[in-house]
């Protein structure tokens, strides 16, 4: 099958409902919400809508998951790509991807376009030659920047972009007028977590005696993608084992598993 280079959930039902914690780059992306929904309260006082934001923090912390809240709420499309598929491509399919991405965009304006992991394009460009590989991502970004002045600044096209490496994003990229906003996406603290939690309990058959705080303490560096993870692998561990609900045992195993994971997630291989 071809590979989606993007794809365009034309409705997205995400909402900031699903977004727990995070409250003050919700408050922040909230803004982008209100262009995309009355651009011409901005534009009519002579105002520059911003193009690009850039969301920055460790991964699994909701930087997705915000960018398509920004899309449900504000009711538009949302165009996705990822700068990891920019790697290893063959010589200029990169910036031609680039370039029909935001034709497509400019078409469904008002929209947002999401560009996750932008350091794997967006990384300094290096003032030597390098590799033929290097070439084609510096074509790329450099196509991305040309979109970006290319597009007027109240074309309802705004574009969200995601990295957990904003210092060795290339500088041209935080200039004004492309992404000159950074909003931050922290790991969850203890409270957000219980929040987290709650989100993600929702669908759960649940032992009506679950201490939710008592998860949200036994938890403390997760991610809210590490939580989602715990959530559902409690199920599967309460279900494997023929229960009829998910209990606070099943909890602590899928905690274990979680750490396990992530301990060999940092090991460094010599
Ligand atoms: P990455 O940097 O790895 O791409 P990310 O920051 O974009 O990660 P998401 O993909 O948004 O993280 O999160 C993965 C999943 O984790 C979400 O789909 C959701 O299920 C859960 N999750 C993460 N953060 C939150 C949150 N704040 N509230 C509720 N669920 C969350």
């Amino acid at each position: 099958a071809k590979a989606q280079m993007f794809d365009k959930d034309a409705n997205v039902n995400i909402t900031f409902k699903d977004v727990a914690g995070l409250e003050e780059a919700k408050v922040e992306i909230m803004e982008i919400v209100d262009f995309l929904k009355n651009p011409g309260k901005y534009s009519d006082l002579g105002g520059k809508i911003p193009k690009g934001a850039l969301l920055v923090g460790p991964p699994g912390t909701g930087k997705t998951l915000l960018a398509k809240a920004v899309a449900g709420e504000a009711n538009v499309p949302f165009f996705s790509i990822s700068g990891s598929d920019f790697v290893e491509m063959f010589v200029g399919v990169g910036a031609s991807r680039v370039r029909d991405l935001f034709r497509q965009a400019k078409e469904k304006a008002p929209c947002i376009v999401f560009i996750d992991e932008i350091d794997a394009i967006g990384r300094a460009r290096s003032k030597n030659v390098g590799y033929s590989s290097n070439d084609e991502r510096e074509n790329t970004l450099n196509q991305l920047l040309t979109e970006m002045d290319g597009f007027g600044t109240n074309a309802g096209v705004i574009v969200l972009a995601a990295t957990n490496r904003a210092d060795i994003l290339d500088k041209a990229l935080l200039r004004a007028g492309r992404f000159d906003r950074q909003i931050n996406v922290e790991l969850p603290d203890l409270k957000e977590r219980r929040e987290i939690f709650d989100v993600h309990l929702k669908n759960l058959k649940l032992d009506p005696k679950l201490d939710r705080d008592f998860l949200a303490r036994q938890t403390p560096g997760f991610s809210g993608a590490d939580i989602a993870n715990v959530c559902n692998e409690a199920a599967l561990i309460a279900a494997r084992n023929n229960k009829k609900q998910v209990e606070k045992e099943d909890f602590l195993s899928a905690i274990d598993r979680i750490i396990g994971g992530l301990e060999r997630k940092n090991k460094i291989i010599i």
